[in-house]
Protein backbone atom coordinates (compact mmCIF):
# COMPACT_ATOMS: atom_id res chain seq x y z
CA UNK A 1 0.00 0.00 0.00
CA UNK A 2 1.30 3.85 -0.85
CA UNK A 3 2.11 4.23 3.06
CA UNK A 4 4.73 1.28 3.25
CA UNK A 5 6.39 2.86 0.39
CA UNK A 6 7.55 5.63 2.31
CA UNK A 7 7.87 7.84 -0.43
CA UNK A 8 6.80 11.60 -1.41
CA UNK A 9 3.72 13.44 -0.67
CA UNK A 10 2.98 13.35 -4.24
CA UNK A 11 3.27 9.36 -4.14
CA UNK A 12 1.20 9.19 -1.80
CA UNK A 13 -1.56 11.34 -2.46
CA UNK A 14 -1.72 9.96 -6.13
CA UNK A 15 -1.68 6.49 -4.95
CA UNK A 16 -5.22 7.52 -2.34
CA UNK A 17 -6.64 8.46 -5.65
CA UNK A 18 -6.19 5.33 -7.65
CA UNK A 19 -7.46 3.34 -4.56
CA UNK A 20 -10.34 5.76 -4.17
CA UNK A 21 -10.95 5.47 -8.12
CA UNK A 22 -10.57 1.62 -8.01
CA UNK A 23 -13.04 1.93 -5.12
CA UNK A 24 -15.77 3.53 -6.46
CA UNK A 25 -15.27 1.54 -9.73
CA UNK A 26 -15.77 -1.60 -7.50
CA UNK A 27 -18.89 0.39 -5.94
CA UNK A 28 -20.36 1.21 -9.41
CA UNK A 29 -20.01 -2.48 -10.37
CA UNK A 30 -21.36 -4.02 -7.62
CA UNK A 31 -24.48 -2.04 -7.29
CA UNK A 32 -25.17 -3.13 -10.64
CA UNK A 33 -26.17 -6.50 -9.64
CA UNK A 34 -27.79 -5.51 -6.15
CA UNK A 35 -31.27 -5.18 -7.41
CA UNK A 36 -31.54 -8.15 -8.34
CA UNK A 37 -29.35 -10.19 -5.35
CA UNK A 38 -32.21 -8.09 -3.45
CA UNK A 39 -29.53 -6.49 -1.30
CA UNK A 40 -31.36 -3.26 -1.22
CA UNK A 41 -34.16 -2.41 1.73
CA UNK A 42 -36.13 0.51 2.94
CA UNK A 43 -35.68 1.92 6.61
CA UNK A 44 -38.87 4.37 7.10
CA UNK A 45 -38.40 7.73 9.16
CA UNK A 46 -41.39 9.41 11.20
CA UNK A 47 -42.07 12.87 10.22
CA UNK A 48 -44.63 14.68 13.34
CA UNK A 49 -46.84 17.09 13.62
CA UNK A 50 -44.66 19.57 16.37
CA UNK A 51 -48.06 20.45 18.15
CA UNK A 52 -48.84 16.50 18.95
CA UNK A 53 -45.70 14.79 18.34
CA UNK A 54 -48.19 12.61 16.64
CA UNK A 55 -47.17 10.72 12.92
CA UNK A 56 -47.69 12.55 9.98
CA UNK A 57 -45.62 10.06 7.68
CA UNK A 58 -43.20 8.46 6.76
CA UNK A 59 -39.78 9.35 4.63
CA UNK A 60 -38.07 6.30 2.86
CA UNK A 61 -34.71 6.15 3.19
CA UNK A 62 -32.75 3.18 1.00
CA UNK A 63 -29.80 1.02 2.08
CA UNK A 64 -27.53 -1.51 0.59
CA UNK A 65 -26.63 -4.35 2.44
CA UNK A 66 -23.22 -5.41 0.86
CA UNK A 67 -22.66 -8.83 1.19
CA UNK A 68 -18.86 -8.17 2.61
CA UNK A 69 -18.94 -4.41 3.47
CA UNK A 70 -21.98 -4.56 5.66
CA UNK A 71 -24.83 -1.86 5.42
CA UNK A 72 -23.67 0.93 3.18
CA UNK A 73 -25.15 4.48 3.48
CA UNK A 74 -27.08 6.20 0.61
CA UNK A 75 -24.80 9.43 1.07
CA UNK A 76 -21.62 6.54 -0.23
CA UNK A 77 -23.76 5.39 -3.04
CA UNK A 78 -26.52 7.24 -4.47
CA UNK A 79 -23.72 9.80 -5.81
CA UNK A 80 -22.18 6.25 -7.63
CA UNK A 81 -25.64 5.56 -9.05
CA UNK A 82 -26.77 9.07 -10.47
CA UNK A 83 -23.32 9.09 -12.16
CA UNK A 84 -23.70 5.67 -14.11
CA UNK A 85 -27.53 6.37 -14.31
CA UNK A 86 -28.29 3.38 -12.31
CA UNK A 87 -30.17 5.77 -10.16
CA UNK A 88 -33.38 4.96 -12.18
CA UNK A 89 -33.78 1.46 -12.07
CA UNK A 90 -32.91 1.65 -8.04
CA UNK A 91 -35.40 4.82 -7.89
CA UNK A 92 -38.12 2.56 -9.71
CA UNK A 93 -37.56 0.08 -7.38
CA UNK A 94 -37.78 2.12 -4.36
CA UNK A 95 -41.17 4.12 -5.72
CA UNK A 96 -42.46 0.61 -5.74
CA UNK A 97 -41.39 -0.84 -2.96
CA UNK A 98 -42.71 2.12 -0.92
CA UNK A 99 -46.07 2.17 -2.35
CA UNK A 100 -46.35 -1.60 -1.53
CA UNK A 101 -45.04 -0.86 2.19
CA UNK A 102 -47.48 1.86 2.88
CA UNK A 103 -50.59 -0.28 1.46
CA UNK A 104 -49.57 -3.12 4.07
CA UNK A 105 -49.63 -0.44 6.66
CA UNK A 106 -52.67 0.87 5.65
CA UNK A 107 -53.99 -2.61 6.18
CA UNK A 108 -52.56 -3.50 9.22
CA UNK A 109 -52.79 -0.17 11.54
CA UNK A 110 -56.49 1.20 9.85
CA UNK A 111 -55.15 4.52 10.93
CA UNK A 112 -52.45 5.02 9.08
CA UNK A 113 -54.47 5.75 6.17
CA UNK A 114 -53.99 9.40 6.62
CA UNK A 115 -50.35 9.11 6.58
CA UNK A 116 -48.13 9.86 3.86
CA UNK A 117 -45.01 7.96 2.51
CA UNK A 118 -42.23 10.68 1.37
CA UNK A 119 -40.26 9.05 -1.13
CA UNK A 120 -36.92 11.12 -2.28
CA UNK A 121 -36.26 11.51 -6.34
CA UNK A 122 -33.17 11.73 -8.07
CA UNK A 123 -32.78 14.64 -11.19
CA UNK A 124 -32.51 11.71 -13.65
CA UNK A 125 -35.70 10.04 -12.68
CA UNK A 126 -37.59 13.45 -12.85
CA UNK A 127 -35.87 14.03 -16.50
CA UNK A 128 -36.86 10.33 -17.73
CA UNK A 129 -39.85 11.01 -19.93
CA UNK A 130 -41.92 7.79 -18.35
CA UNK A 131 -41.86 9.32 -15.10
CA UNK A 132 -45.38 9.76 -15.04
CA UNK A 133 -46.91 6.54 -16.49
CA UNK A 134 -44.61 4.54 -14.59
CA UNK A 135 -45.73 6.17 -10.92
CA UNK A 136 -49.26 5.50 -12.40
CA UNK A 137 -48.20 1.76 -13.24
CA UNK A 138 -47.12 1.42 -9.28
CA UNK A 139 -50.43 3.66 -7.86
CA UNK A 140 -52.68 0.97 -9.65
CA UNK A 141 -50.54 -1.89 -8.75
CA UNK A 142 -50.06 -0.91 -5.02
CA UNK A 143 -53.39 0.56 -4.54
CA UNK A 144 -52.32 3.13 -3.77
CA UNK A 145 -53.72 6.61 -4.24
CA UNK A 146 -51.67 9.60 -5.25
CA UNK A 147 -52.72 11.99 -2.02
CA UNK A 148 -50.87 9.16 0.12
CA UNK A 149 -47.57 10.25 -1.35
CA UNK A 150 -45.23 13.02 -1.62
CA UNK A 151 -42.18 12.96 -3.88
CA UNK A 152 -38.85 14.83 -2.11
CA UNK A 153 -36.73 16.58 -5.07
CA UNK A 154 -33.87 18.98 -4.44
CA UNK A 155 -33.43 22.54 -5.69
CA UNK A 156 -30.67 21.69 -7.95
CA UNK A 157 -33.44 19.28 -9.87
CA UNK A 158 -35.74 22.30 -10.16
CA UNK A 159 -33.30 24.55 -11.97
CA UNK A 160 -32.54 21.74 -14.30
CA UNK A 161 -34.88 22.20 -17.98
CA UNK A 162 -37.39 24.25 -15.90
CA UNK A 163 -40.10 24.63 -18.17
CA UNK A 164 -40.26 20.53 -19.16
CA UNK A 165 -39.84 20.18 -15.13
CA UNK A 166 -42.72 22.43 -14.18
CA UNK A 167 -44.93 20.47 -16.60
CA UNK A 168 -43.66 17.48 -14.83
CA UNK A 169 -44.83 18.59 -11.67
CA UNK A 170 -48.24 19.74 -12.88
CA UNK A 171 -48.89 16.15 -13.85
CA UNK A 172 -47.95 14.65 -10.56
CA UNK A 173 -49.91 17.48 -8.68
CA UNK A 174 -52.46 16.48 -11.19
CA UNK A 175 -53.00 13.08 -9.48
CA UNK A 176 -52.61 14.65 -6.17
CA UNK A 177 -49.00 13.57 -5.57
CA UNK A 178 -47.38 16.03 -2.97
CA UNK A 179 -44.00 17.77 -3.85
CA UNK A 180 -41.54 18.81 -1.61
CA UNK A 181 -38.09 20.39 -1.68
CA UNK A 182 -35.57 19.05 0.18
CA UNK A 183 -32.32 20.29 1.77
CA UNK A 184 -34.21 23.65 1.41
CA UNK A 185 -31.66 26.70 1.77
CA UNK A 186 -28.90 24.65 0.30
CA UNK A 187 -29.41 25.84 -3.25
CA UNK A 188 -30.19 29.10 -4.80
CA UNK A 189 -33.87 29.79 -4.02
CA UNK A 190 -35.68 32.87 -4.75
CA UNK A 191 -39.13 34.17 -4.20
CA UNK A 192 -39.55 34.49 -8.21
CA UNK A 193 -38.59 30.92 -8.90
CA UNK A 194 -40.15 29.11 -6.18
CA UNK A 195 -43.31 30.61 -6.89
CA UNK A 196 -43.40 29.28 -10.83
CA UNK A 197 -42.77 25.75 -9.24
CA UNK A 198 -46.43 23.79 -7.44
CA UNK A 199 -44.46 22.76 -4.34
CA UNK A 200 -46.38 21.96 -1.38
CA UNK A 201 -43.98 21.71 0.97
CA UNK A 202 -40.33 23.03 2.24
CA UNK A 203 -37.97 20.83 4.08
CA UNK A 204 -35.64 22.69 5.57
CA UNK A 205 -31.94 21.56 5.47
CA UNK A 206 -30.71 20.19 8.53
CA UNK A 207 -27.09 22.15 8.41
CA UNK A 208 -29.94 25.20 9.54
CA UNK A 209 -31.77 23.43 12.63
CA UNK A 210 -27.87 22.04 13.74
CA UNK A 211 -26.70 25.52 14.31
CA UNK A 212 -30.09 27.36 14.77
CA UNK A 213 -29.42 27.64 18.90
CA UNK A 214 -26.08 28.58 18.82
CA UNK A 215 -25.92 31.33 15.70
CA UNK A 216 -28.18 33.91 15.23
CA UNK A 217 -27.62 34.49 11.73
CA UNK A 218 -29.07 30.59 11.32
CA UNK A 219 -32.39 31.47 13.66
CA UNK A 220 -32.86 33.64 11.52
CA UNK A 221 -32.93 32.03 7.97
CA UNK A 222 -34.83 29.05 9.87
CA UNK A 223 -37.83 31.88 10.56
CA UNK A 224 -37.40 33.33 7.37
CA UNK A 225 -37.81 29.92 5.30
CA UNK A 226 -41.18 28.96 7.73
CA UNK A 227 -42.34 32.93 6.94
CA UNK A 228 -41.37 32.02 2.75
CA UNK A 229 -43.67 28.80 3.15
CA UNK A 230 -46.65 30.82 5.11
CA UNK A 231 -46.60 33.11 2.51
CA UNK A 232 -46.36 30.69 -0.66
CA UNK A 233 -49.21 28.59 1.38
CA UNK A 234 -46.49 25.80 1.50
CA UNK A 235 -45.81 23.63 4.35
CA UNK A 236 -42.32 23.68 6.06
CA UNK A 237 -41.01 20.59 7.72
CA UNK A 238 -37.65 20.74 9.62
CA UNK A 239 -35.39 18.17 8.89
CA UNK A 240 -32.79 16.67 11.60
CA UNK A 241 -33.85 17.71 14.54
CA UNK A 242 -31.99 16.29 17.48
CA UNK A 243 -33.25 17.85 20.72
CA UNK A 244 -35.80 19.42 23.12
CA UNK A 245 -34.40 22.93 22.10
CA UNK A 246 -34.91 22.52 18.88
CA UNK A 247 -38.27 21.42 19.48
CA UNK A 248 -39.03 24.56 21.49
CA UNK A 249 -37.53 27.34 19.16
CA UNK A 250 -39.33 25.75 16.22
CA UNK A 251 -42.21 25.83 17.86
CA UNK A 252 -42.14 29.71 18.73
CA UNK A 253 -41.05 29.94 14.71
CA UNK A 254 -44.40 28.65 14.29
CA UNK A 255 -42.96 25.72 11.98
CA UNK A 256 -45.69 22.99 12.02
CA UNK A 257 -43.51 19.58 11.16
CA UNK A 258 -40.42 18.18 11.92
CA UNK A 259 -38.47 14.75 11.52
CA UNK A 260 -35.16 13.71 13.15
CA UNK A 261 -33.29 11.54 15.53
CA UNK A 262 -35.66 13.61 18.32
CA UNK A 263 -38.54 11.67 17.22
CA UNK A 264 -37.11 8.86 15.56
CA UNK A 265 -34.21 7.27 13.51
CA UNK A 266 -34.81 5.75 9.91
CA UNK A 267 -36.38 1.99 11.40
CA UNK A 268 -36.61 -0.89 9.78
CA UNK A 269 -40.13 -2.20 8.84
CA UNK A 270 -40.38 -4.38 12.00
CA UNK A 271 -39.27 -2.01 14.72
CA UNK A 272 -41.39 0.67 13.23
CA UNK A 273 -44.38 -1.69 13.09
CA UNK A 274 -43.40 -2.31 17.15
CA UNK A 275 -42.79 1.09 17.95
CA UNK A 276 -46.50 1.94 16.56
CA UNK A 277 -48.24 -1.32 18.11
CA UNK A 278 -46.43 -0.15 21.44
CA UNK A 279 -47.72 3.35 21.26
CA UNK A 280 -44.19 4.70 21.04
CA UNK A 281 -44.87 6.56 18.04
CA UNK A 282 -48.47 7.74 18.03
CA UNK A 283 -50.61 8.10 14.93
P1 LIG B 1 -32.38 13.24 2.79
O1 LIG B 1 -33.43 12.89 1.81
O2 LIG B 1 -32.21 14.67 3.13
O3 LIG B 1 -32.70 12.35 4.07
C1 LIG B 1 -32.46 12.76 5.38
C2 LIG B 1 -31.15 12.21 5.90
O4 LIG B 1 -30.90 12.77 7.20
C3 LIG B 1 -31.18 10.70 6.12
O5 LIG B 1 -29.87 10.22 5.88
C4 LIG B 1 -31.54 10.58 7.60
O6 LIG B 1 -31.13 9.37 8.17
C5 LIG B 1 -30.74 11.74 8.16
N1 LIG B 1 -31.30 12.23 9.41
C6 LIG B 1 -32.58 12.24 9.80
N2 LIG B 1 -32.73 12.79 11.01
C7 LIG B 1 -31.49 13.15 11.42
C8 LIG B 1 -30.99 13.77 12.60
O7 LIG B 1 -31.70 14.12 13.53
N3 LIG B 1 -29.64 13.99 12.64
C9 LIG B 1 -28.81 13.63 11.63
N4 LIG B 1 -27.51 13.87 11.78
N5 LIG B 1 -29.24 13.03 10.51
C10 LIG B 1 -30.58 12.80 10.40
P2 LIG B 1 -29.59 8.91 4.99
O8 LIG B 1 -30.65 7.90 5.23
O9 LIG B 1 -28.18 8.54 5.19
O10 LIG B 1 -29.81 9.44 3.52
C11 LIG B 1 -28.94 10.41 2.99
C12 LIG B 1 -29.43 10.93 1.67
O11 LIG B 1 -29.42 9.92 0.67
C13 LIG B 1 -30.88 11.42 1.69
O12 LIG B 1 -30.95 12.71 2.27
C14 LIG B 1 -31.20 11.42 0.21
O13 LIG B 1 -30.68 12.56 -0.41
C15 LIG B 1 -30.42 10.20 -0.26
N6 LIG B 1 -31.35 9.06 -0.34
C16 LIG B 1 -31.74 8.18 0.60
N7 LIG B 1 -32.63 7.28 0.09
C17 LIG B 1 -32.81 7.61 -1.20
C18 LIG B 1 -33.61 7.08 -2.28
O14 LIG B 1 -34.39 6.10 -2.12
N8 LIG B 1 -33.51 7.70 -3.50
C19 LIG B 1 -32.70 8.78 -3.70
N9 LIG B 1 -32.65 9.33 -4.92
N10 LIG B 1 -31.94 9.32 -2.72
C20 LIG B 1 -32.00 8.74 -1.48
MG1 LIG C 1 -35.31 13.41 1.61
MG1 LIG D 1 -33.21 16.24 3.35
MG1 LIG E 1 -29.96 15.29 1.97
Amino acid sequence: CAKSLGRGRYILFDSEMYEQNLKLMQLDSDLRYAIERQEFELHYQPFVALATNKLVGFEALIRWRHPERGLVSPTEFIPVAEDSGLIVAIGDWVMHEACQQLRKWQTLFPETTALKMSINLASHQVRESNLIEKLDRVLAATGIVGSSICLEITESTLMDRSELTIDKLRQLRARNIQLSIDDFGQGYSSLGYLRRFPINTLKIDRAFIDRMAADAENLEIVRTIVVLAKTLSMNVVAEGVENQQQVTMLKQLDCKFAQGYFFSRPLPVLALEQAIATKILEI
